[in-house]
């Protein structure tokens, strides 16, 4: 059978069997929620709520803050406690809605007890569409947390031709999306059909790696069987499932669209100016249930995993839950385990506090115990990085160019198409940690950006 790929990239160990054959199970909500407003690519949501407010579960409790920015709910009903700043997975606090849960989970009124029918979704226009997607504060799930109504409404002069669904999870360890592929697989597909509606696309391609066996089974079959939300067959989009090798990054957009269409996303550009538009799987459900039910997106699924948990699991999560909440259901962590990190392990946040709230990119809970950090030496010249580098980027000198302060230079030799996905600083064999100098470099350049524009 075709296996699709992208050229260069890494084969790290999966790590994924100690939680893919479990099943999600929900965490009890907590008793206090900390909610950020900053859980997304651009600014930050402005509150709607003060200190004492009582609040709806579902209830939007801070607006998008113009396009690049988007809404905020709450995940449970009780009160307001504070809005202050608060500890982030990101790294520097942001202001957060601090929620005291009643434990009623009183919903808010314009959730939709049921799901409208086929024929009601069909009757939406792509603007209701979008208008929804935005209301509910979808944001993309696999990590980058773009706004997807701005993502699903590409401008007049590119047209999209091809919506892929990214059901790669081709990080380590992380099996969240795996599992939701087999649970609701009829969600996230017509979630792709409302994001062809809202695009303009007539092929919807669902790309999945070769580990994940019974969700590409099971997807083989409904893409066949799952219900249309375009009532005239000459209106459905034509959809299909593609096996991809199992290879990291995978599931990066740029990799994926090449690996599935042989299309080039030009240097600095985006997957608008190859015709295409790529959603992860959660995001697909998410949109599927804010068109279809006005549901928000208050949670979500999370893999925690590693040697440093009791129970490795995947778990349906409030967004605003404490990780030590969430370890706690997972029956805590080992005494020994030293390192935390939320997202997978090649492109995940490492994190000084179990303090910090799941928020709507959260796919992993990864806690293991590691020894002393390995000892960093010269770079011998072995080109490995450059070998590896999905983004055909030339690590090494890009950190050189970095630590030394040639920015200008770092940005013509392609620092900001660098997608940080790690792959150079797995495979250097002098341990140099060239993703913080690739990090730093790109920082650095688009705050000078965007100080020159303001
Ligand atoms: S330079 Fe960036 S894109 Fe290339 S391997 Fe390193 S982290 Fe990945
Ligand atoms: S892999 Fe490491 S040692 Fe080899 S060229 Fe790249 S930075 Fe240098």
């Amino acid at each position: 059978m075709k296996r699709h790929t992208f050229p260069h990239g890494i084969h790290p160990p999966e790590l994924k069997h100690l939680t893919e054959s479990k099943d999600i199970e929900t965490v009890p909500a907590p008793e206090t929620l900390v909610i950020p407003l900053h859980q997304h690519f651009g600014k930050p949501a402005k509150p709607l709520v003060e200190k004492g407010d009582d609040i709806f579960l579902g209830q939007k409790i801070a607006e998008s803050d113009g396009l690049f920015s988007a809404s905020v709910h709450s995940s449970v009903s009780g009160k307001v406690k504070s809005i202050d700043p608060f500890s982030h997975p990101g790294g520097s606090p942001v202001p957060a809605v601090t929620v005291i849960n009643d434990g009623e989970d009183r919903t808010d009124s314009k959730i939709l007890k049921k799901e409208m029918s086929l024929e009601e979704v069909a009757r939406l226009s792509s603007k209701e569409i979008l208008e929804k997607v935005k209301e509910a504060g979808v944001v993309g799930m696999g990590g980058a947390a773009f706004p997807t109504a701005v993502k699903l409404n590409p401008p007049s002069d590119k047209p999209i031709d091809c919506f892929i669904l990214n059901g790669c999870e081709c990080e380590p360890m992380l099996t969240a999306d795996d599992r939701l592929m087999q649970k609701y697989p009829h969600e996230i597909i017509k979630g792709a059909e409302l994001a062809c509606k809202a695009t303009g696309a007539k092929r919807i391609i669902i790309g999945i790696e070769d580990n994940k066996k019974k969700a590409y089974a099971l997807f083989c079959q409904q893409v066949k069987n799952c219900p249309s939300i375009f009532l005239s067959e000459s209106e459905r989009p034509f959809r299909e499932v593609a096996l991809l090798k199992t290879k990291y990054p995978q599931g990066a957009e740029k990799n994926l669209i090449y690996a599935l269409l042989k299309r080039e996303v030009p240097r600095g550009g985006l997957p608008f100016d190859v015709g295409t538009v790529v959603q992860n799987v959660a995001t697909s459900k998410a949109i599927w249930d804010a068109v279809s039910r006005n549901r928000p997106l208050y949670e979500r699924i999370v893999t925690v995993s590693g040697s440093g948990v009791n129970e490795t699991k995947n778990v349906s999560v409030r967004i605003g839950t404490p990780i030590y909440h969430v370890l706690d259901f997972c029956g805590g962590i080992k005494e020994d385990a030293n390192l935390l990190i939320i997202g997978g392990p090649m492109m995940g946040i490492v994190q000084w506090t179990t303090d910090v709230p799941v928020i709507k990119g959260t796919s992993g809970i990864i806690t293991w115990k590691v020894s002393q950090a390995p000892l960093e030496f010269s770079c011998i010249r072995c080109s490995r990085c450059v070998d590896h580098c999905p983004m055909r980027l030339v690590p090494t000198q890009l950190a050189k160019l970095v630590k030394y302060d040639h920015l200008s230079e770092a940005e013509s030799w392609g620092i900001l198409d660098c997608v940080e996905c790690g792959s150079c600083q797995y495979i250097c064999p002098s341990k140099i940690p060239l993703v913080q100098w690739l990090r730093l470099g790109k920082t650095k350049i688009i705050s000078k950006k965007r100080k020159k524009s303001a």
